[in-house]
């Protein structure tokens, strides 16, 4: 066995780059999950269903909505990894979030109507689950949804929801039950983002973009066909989505194009007069990211290895994301630190290296160690439930 390499893999990670080279819209070049223009949007739709239509996306689907008979169990990954070599052009918004908890969860009414619209790129859908103070501990959610006649009332707040300005539909979970413990009280919803009493704000963030946004509900009414799952039973629906959140997080796959960016730098700046590239200090640095990148895409390697024969734990996705995550901030940091003063300049200098590609990275790294479960929650994980440590 030759640990990453795949005949059947290689065959689809070649088809994503041809797709993408020939056909994916062109986005500024910025790592990590950012949200589109506005005007970007109709070609990311169609970039979406692209992917869809020739069977890139979606594979692990049932047959009935467009899945495949039998894929190899890590293509979706590959496809991801690829996007991500590729420049980031994945498909835009969290329909495959979405769609994993309407196949586990969904009536057969909701999967006909939704699957066939998320595959098509016709809608876009965001993630309602974060609150000002729910995130790590999700189950504590205080946005309240009461029954009333054949539909539910939505009042509350959620936070950090990528996509939110941009999308049709929202996964949303909402406390339908304050009498139960606070894990069985939860419901999750499909929720027309043109209801009446939904508005979107969009946040700000250290980038000087605005990849998130506060949503409000003022008296929303979702009609009761709309729950995904049982009522009180949004815990369980969850699952299928967080699962697939966290496994995407950690395969690095763009810390291979980083660490050539790194290494065009350190040829590019000089240090007191000489290319960065020919001081021994630097070299060594450099050479210790290379092996870190290559440490963390065998690790991601092995966690895949370990599922496919049934050996993983919970502990391999997490260590993966840490590992990932906490590369990236260092290695980013690092290019800043080799530019100097010139370090400082931001997007629209028209001094700044890589179009302020730099500045963007070092400061999007931190979201990387919040994402799909912060590093000290993950670290819980693996003491926890990997290791068997004590609470
Ligand atoms: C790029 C990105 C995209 C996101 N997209 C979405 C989205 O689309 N939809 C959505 O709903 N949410 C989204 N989120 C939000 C994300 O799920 C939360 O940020 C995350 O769950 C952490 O919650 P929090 O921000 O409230 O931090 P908190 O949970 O308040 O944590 C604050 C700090 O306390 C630490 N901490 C908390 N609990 C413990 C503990 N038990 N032990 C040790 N330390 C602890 C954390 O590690 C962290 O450092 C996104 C976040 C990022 C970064």
């Amino acid at each position: 066995m030759q640990l990453g390499q795949d005949t059947e893999l290689d065959e689809v990670r070649r088809r994503v780059r041809d797709l993408a080279a020939k056909h994916a819209p062109p986005r500024h070049p910025r790592t990590g999950v950012r949200a589109p223009e506005a005007h970007e949007i109709p070609a990311l739709r169609k970039w979406t269903g692209l992917l869809f239509s020739e069977q890139l996306l979606g594979v692990h689907w049932p047959v009935e909505y467009g899945g495949l008979e039998n894929p190899h169990p890590l293509f979706e990954s590959a496809v991801t990894d690829e996007l991500i070599r590729a420049g980031g052009a994945g498909p835009v918004g969290g329909g495959l979030l979405a769609a994993a908890a309407i196949i586990a969860s969904g009536t057969k009414e909701q999967k006909d109507h939704f699957l066939p619209r998320i595959r098509s790129g016709e809608h876009i859908w965001c993630q309602l689950f974060s609150e000002p103070d729910a995130g790590s501990d999700l189950a504590s959610l205080r946005t309240k949804a009461r029954r009333s006649g054949d539909d539910f009332v939505v009042n509350g707040q959620k936070v950090w929801t990528t996509n939110g300005q941009y999308a049709d539909w929202g996964y949303l979970l909402a406390r339908t039950d304050n009498d139960a413990p606070k894990h069985a009280g939860i419901t999750a919803f499909a929720l027309d983002m043109t209801t009446p009493g939904v508005s979107v704000r969009p946040l700000r963030e250290i980038t000087g973009t605005a990849d998130f946004n506060e949503v409000f509900f003022d008296e929303v009414r979702i009609p009761a066909s709309r729950v995904i799952g049982e009522v009180n039973q949004g815990w369980a629906v969850t699952t299928a989505s967080l699962a697939l959140e966290r496994s995407s997080a950690g395969s690095g796959a763009s810390l291979f194009g980083a660490l050539d960016r790194l290494a065009r730098l350190a040829n590019e700046v000089t240090v007191d007069g000489r290319p960065a590239i020919e001081r021994d200090d630097v070299r060594q640095t450099i050479g210790g990211f290379v092996a870190d990148v290559h440490v963390n895409s065998l690790v991601s390697a092995l966690g895949d290895s370990r599922a496919l024969h049934g050996t993983g734990d919970l502990g391999d996705a997490p260590v993966s994301k840490i590992l990932f995550s906490e590369i990236n901030l260092a290695l980013h940091e690092y290019g800043l630190d080799l530019q100097g003063h010139d370090g400082v300049r931001i997007e629209g200098d028209s001094q700044v290296r890589d179009q302020g590609w730099w500045q963007d990275a070092f400061l999007y790294a931190r979201a990387f160690t919040i994402a799909g479960g912060t590093n000290e929650v993950l670290r819980n994980l693996i003491a926890e439930r990997a290791l068997g440590l004590p609470r």
